[in-house]
C-alpha cells in the first residue's frame, strides 16, 4: 500500500515507518520536526516537511498521489504540559486532526489508522478493556478521545476505515531508533539519563497513590511490539471498517519499580527523590490487550520489563547526544 504517515519523524511514528517499509509498503512522511527528528526519518520514506494545521499543505501532499491510507501520530503527547496549555493541545491535537481526516475524505485515502492512548481511561487496578468507560484524567487524553469520536462519525458517513490504537506506556529502542524528546518528560529515558550521569536524580511525581508502594502503575510496551500492531491493523482494516484496540502487555509496573529494574539494567544507583503528583496523572493504568490477540493475532514478543529498559540503555548508551539535533 502507498500510506502517508503524518509524525513520522517521532519516536513511535519513525518505528512504525521502518516496520511498513519493511512490510513492502511505500511510505511518505509529513512532519513538521517540532519534536521530531529528519534522522529518524528511515531513509527508504519519502519526507515532507509540514503541518496538519495547514490544510493547503496537506492538500498538495494529496493530491492525485494515491495514498490507500494515512497513519497518523503526529500530535503533543505529554499530559502534565496539556494541563498548563489545553488551547495548545485542543488546536494541534484535534483542530489539526480534524483538518487531516477532512483531507483524508477529500483525496480518497480510504484506510486511516490514529494513535490514541490510555490517557482517555480512568484510573484502574485491573487490565482495562476496550469495552470500559473512557473519563481522561488530562487535556491530552481528552483531545485523543474527541478525535476518536469524530472518527466514528467519518466512518459511518464517509465509509473511512478506521483503526484506533490505545497506546499504554511505549518505551525501549528498535534499532537506530530510541526515545530522545526535548525537553524529556518520560520516565524511562529520564531515569536513565540519571544512570548516564547527565541527571543527579530521578522526581517520583507522588506517592500518595492507591496503588501498593503508592507510585503510578502503568504498562510498558516494547516500541517493535507497538509498532507491529500498526502494520497489523492497517491490514486488518481490509475485514472490519472501525476497529478499537488496546495496546499494552497486560501486567503493572510502578514508578519505583521501573526505577528498580533500571537500576538492575545499568548497575547505577539512580538516586531516587519524592517530588509532589504531576496533574493530569491517573494512578493505574493497565491493559487488556485481548482484543487485539484475538482478532488480529497480535502477540508481543518482548514484554519482560528489564528487556524493555535494556534495548533503551543500550540505545541511550549508543546516542549519549539523542540524534545529535539538540533535540533530546
Ligand atoms: N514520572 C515520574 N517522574 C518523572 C517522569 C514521570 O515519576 O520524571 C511518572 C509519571 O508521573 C507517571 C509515570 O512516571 O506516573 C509515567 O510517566 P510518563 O511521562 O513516562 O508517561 P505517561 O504515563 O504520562 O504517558
Amino acid at each position: 500500500m502507498k500510506v502517508l504517515v503524518t509524525g513520522g519523524a517521532g519516536y513511535i511514528g519513525s518505528t512504525v515507518a521502518q516496520q511498513l517499509l519493511d512490510a513492502g509498503h511505500t511510505v511518505t512522511v509529513f512532519d513538521n520536526l517540532s519534536s521530531g527528528h529528519r534522522a529518524a526519518v528511515p531513509p527508504g520514506a519519502a519526507f515532507v516537511r509540514g503541518e496538519t494545521l495547514d490544510r493547503a499543505a496537506l492538500d498538495e501532499v494529496l493530491v492525485d498521489a494515491g495514498f490507500d491510507a494515512i497513519l497518523h501520530f503526529a500530535a503533543f503527547i505529554e499530559a502534565g504540559e496539556s494541563m498548563r496549555e489545553p488551547g495548545r493541545f485542543f488546536r494541534n491535537n484535534v483542530t489539526g486532526s480534524l483538518q487531516l481526516i477532512d483531507a483524508a475524505v477529500a483525496h480518497g485515502v480510504g484506510r486511516f489508522v490514529f494513535s490514541s492512548t490510555a490517557g482517555v481511561y480512568a484510573s484502574k487496578d485491573s487490565p482495562l478493556l476496550e469495552t470500559d468507560p473512557v473519563g481522561p484524567a488530562s487535556v491530552y487524553g481528552a483531545t485523543k478521545y474527541m478525535v476518536e469520536q469524530a472518527l466514528e462519525w467519518y466512518q459511518r458517513i464517509h465509509g473511512l476505515r478506521v483503526a484506533v490504537l490505545r497506546y499504554f506506556n511505549a518505551a525501549g529502542a528498535a534499532g537506530t531508533r530510541g526515545e530522545a524528546h526535548r525537553p524529556e518528560t518520560h520516565l524511562v529515558p529520564l531515569v536513565l539519563q540519571v544512570a548516564l550521569g547527565k541527571r543527579r536524580e530521578i522526581a517520583i511525581f507522588g506517592d500518595d497513590y492507591p496503588t501498593p508502594d503508592g507510585t503510578c502503575v502503568r504498562d510498558y510496551i516494547h516500541i517493535e511490539d507497538l509498532a507491529t500492531a500498526h502494520v497489523l491493523a492497517l491490514g486488518g482494516l481490509a475485514e472490519q471498517p472501525f476497529m478499537r484496540f488496546n495496546l499494552g502487555n497486560g501486567a503493572g509496573y510502578s514508578v519505583r519499580e521501573v526505577i528498580e529494574s533500571a537500576r538492575r539494567v545499568t548497575g547505577h544507583p539512580i538516586p531516587a527523590v519524592v517530588h509532589p503528583r504531576r496533574a493530569g496523572d491517573p494512578a493505574i493504568l493497565i491493559a487488556s490487550s485481548d482484543r487485539i490477540q484475538a482478532e488480529l493475532g497480535w502477540h508481543p514478543q518482548h514484554p519482560e520489563l528489564d528487556r524493555i529498559i535494556e534495548s533503551a540503555w543500550r540505545w541511550h548508551l549508543a546516542h549519549p547526544d539523542g540524534y545529535g539535533d539538540g533535540k533530546q
